[in-house]
Formats: C-alpha cells, sequence, structure tokens
C-alpha cells in the first residue's frame, strides 16, 4: 500500500501553517498504517523547503521546481501535482483547505482517478478505507464519509490539528517537470491586496473581526488600531461587510472565510451561527459587546460587556503598555 503525499503550499517564502497542521496529522495515519509521509512543494525554488518539512515529519520531500509557481496560476499548478502524483502514487492526498487547492481539486481528481473528502476537520485511515468529518448545515452537525477508493484526496480546514514538529531525517528528490508558458489560455497579470490584508487572515495567529456594532469610520478606526497593536489580522461579519466598512475578503462565516487563530476578537459580533462556523475553531476567543445576552458569550473564553466605542481605547492602550514592554 502506497503511503500519504502532503501538498506543502508556500506562502511569502513560508510553509504556511495550515500545511504543516495537515503534515502533523498526516504523519501519524502513516505511522499508524505504516506507510510512507511524504510531501511535495511547487515553487521556483521547491527544494529550499524541504528543511522544515523534515522537521514536521516529511519522510521524502518531491520538488516540483518552476518559475511558473511564482503565482498561482490553475493549470500549471494543475499539472505539477499531476506529475508529483504521477511519480509518488499515492494512496492519500492530503492538503489543507485553500483557496489555491480548492481551485484544482476538482480537476485533480479526475485527472488523477481519485475520490474526494473536501473540507474535512478530521481524518483517519484504515487498511479498507479513508473517513473525513466534516461539518454541516453552518457547523450545527457533523458529517461522516468514508471511502474505500484506491486513492484518496484529502482537504483540510485550517485550525483542526495543532502543527507540531517530529523531526526526520528525510531526502529530498526533484520530479521532472517542464511547462510551456504557451500553452497557458490565461494569465495572471496583478495580485491585488485588499487595503485590510497586511496579515493574511486564514493563517493569522490573531484575528480581530468586527460586526454590524462596530457601525462606522470612527468604530473601523478602533478595530484597525486594535489589530495594529496585536500585529492581527482583520476580519469581519457578513453584516457589516454588507455596510461597506469592511471589504468582502474580510468575512468569516458560513459563506465567507474559515479562521483559527490563537486569538480571535470579536468585536460587536452578535454570534450568528453562519458568523461561528467561520471561527469557532479560535483558540481563544475574546467577546466585546453591550448585550450581556448576545450568542457570542457562549463561545467566549472571555467577555467584555459594554460600549466598544469606550472600550476600544482602553484595551488598546493597555494592550500597547504590555506589547511594548
Ligand atoms: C445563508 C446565510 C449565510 C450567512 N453567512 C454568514 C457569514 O459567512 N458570516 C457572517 O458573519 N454572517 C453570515 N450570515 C449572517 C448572519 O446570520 C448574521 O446576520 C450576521 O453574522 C450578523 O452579524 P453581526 O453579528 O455583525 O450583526 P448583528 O447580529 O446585528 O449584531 C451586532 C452586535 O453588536 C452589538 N453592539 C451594537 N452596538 C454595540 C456597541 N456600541 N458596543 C458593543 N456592542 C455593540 C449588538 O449587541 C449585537 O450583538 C449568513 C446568513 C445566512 C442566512
Amino acid at each position: 500500500m502506497n503511503g500519504i503525499l502532503v501538498v506543502a503550499a508556500v506562502q511569502d517564502g513560508r510553509i504556511k501553517r495550515s500545511s504543516l497542521e495537515v503534515l502533523s496529522r498526516a504523519r501519524v495515519v502513516a505511522a499508524d498504517l505504516g506507510v510512507a509521509c511524504d510531501a511535495v512543494v511547487l515553487h521556483p525554488d521547491a527544494a529550499g523547503f524541504a528543511a522544515e518539512l523534515h522537521e514536521y515529519g516529511a519522510s521524502t520531500v518531491f520538488a516540483v521546481s518552476n518559475p511558473i509557481f511564482s503565482t498561482h496560476v490553475n493549470t500549471p499548478v494543475l499539472a505539477g501535482l499531476e506529475a508529483a502524483i504521477a511519480r509518488v502514487s499515492p494512496r492519500v492526498v492530503a492538503a489543507a483547505s485553500t483557496e489555491a487547492v480548492k481551485d484544482v481539486l476538482g480537476a485533480l481528481a479526475v485527472r488523477v482517478d481519485a475520490a474526494v473528502l473536501p473540507d474535512v476537520a478530521s481524518f483517519s485511515a484504515s487498511a479498507d478505507a479513508v473517513t473525513g468529518e466534516r461539518p454541516v448545515m453552518a457547523a450545527k452537525m457533523m458529517a461522516e464519509t468514508s471511502t474505500t477508493h484506491p486513492r484518496v484526496l484529502v482537504t483540510v480546514r485550517s485550525g483542526s490539528y495543532e502543527a507540531t514538529k517530529a523531526p526526520v531525517q528525510g531526502t529530498v528528490q526533484e520530479v521532472d517537470f517542464a511547462f510551456n508558458d504557451d500553452s497557458l489560455v490565461q494569465t495572471l497579470k496583478e495580485v491585488v491586496r485588499s487595503a485590510t490584508d497586511t496579515v493574511d487572515l486564514s493563517e493569522a495567529s490573531v484575528v480581530v473581526a468586527a460586526g454590524r456594532g462596530v457601525r462606522d469610520e470612527t468604530g473601523r478606526q478602533l478595530v484597525q488600531d486594535l489589530a495594529s497593536t496585536l500585529g492581527a489580522a482583520i476580519g469581519a461579519s457578513r453584516a457589516v461587510v454588507e455596510t461597506g466598512l469592511f471589504p468582502a475578503t474580510a468575512q468569516i462565516g458560513q459563506t465567507g472565510k474559515v479562521v483559527s487563530p490563537d486569538l480571535y476578537f470579536a468585536i460587536g459580533i452578535s454570534g450568528a451561527i453562519q458568523h461561528a462556523a467561520g471561527m469557532l475553531n479560535s483558540r481563544v476567543i475574546v467577546a466585546v459587546n453591550k448585550d450581556p445576552d448576545a450568542a457570542i458569550f457562549q463561545y467566549a473564553a472571555y467577555g467584555l460587556v459594554g460600549d466598544l466605542f469606550k472600550i476600544l481605547p482602553l484595551l488598546d492602550a493597555e494592550l500597547k503598555s504590555v506589547v511594548g514592554s
């Protein structure tokens, strides 16, 4: 039986935390089955990431190096993954459930003849089947899906597992890969980051999220100040995105992004289930809300009941003095 191949995504010159989380889980599943846990990287200098992946337990790092991978364009990414899978012939391919992976997942499954367990919160494997659990109906229920297909693609929601080190003496193997740019029917001209995107929301260890209670430009500035003090990414509820105060890219929840930071501030957010679906994996939740019965307090480890326009300046000043020291 072949092993597990983890797709390790690179962003801003580093392996994404969500990929290391998947690798940390995959190496445990592989060890239980007595099979290899390897990783594949697509990057202009893919082999340069091998040492970090060995630290997290990848035995062999398959490096698919090509300048085309400096930005995400789906055709070459698809071809690169297909080449790596043909070379390794893994039983399970596991990846973080990122936008880039979602972009190629369906086509990849067809090309490598695989079943797909998408967006799972946990996965396991036995000799016969691969099983994934994922939240459904706005995270009110968990659905368990198993497949006995000989090849399975699993994508894992960020924050589902801890990224933990388990160093191995691994090897690196280059995968032959050539890509003719002329064959591209689409070209990526520019990647535009939104103004709030100084820290990547889905990878951030601290998120400050704003709700409709933030109300206006003064509130937005208070949220911005707190995020700057903490080096946090800025998120938002759908209700406040709809007012135009925050961009749609900041939306967290069922129809927005899923985040899993160590620390999540919910500022003027009621805690509707559709919002909670995107942030319940946060390790510590702090809520600021003037309504003591707001649902968000059910999820919060720390709750501040009061007017955010009064609390945020005090909180920011206090945190500045701590962060500054
Ligand atoms: C199919 C579907 C999908 C959805 N997807 C999403 C999604 O992905 N993400 C999402 O967020 N929502 C989503 N929603 C919407 C969701 O149901 C809620 O309407 C939304 O999350 C509410 O946002 P909110 O908490 O900011 O606003 P509200 O529910 O209006 O809450 C505002 C909160 O701010 C507090 N507040 C007001 N003023 C102050 C103040 N001065 N100081 C302190 N607190 C104050 C209030 O007490 C209140 O609790 C979806 C809905 C549907 C039907």
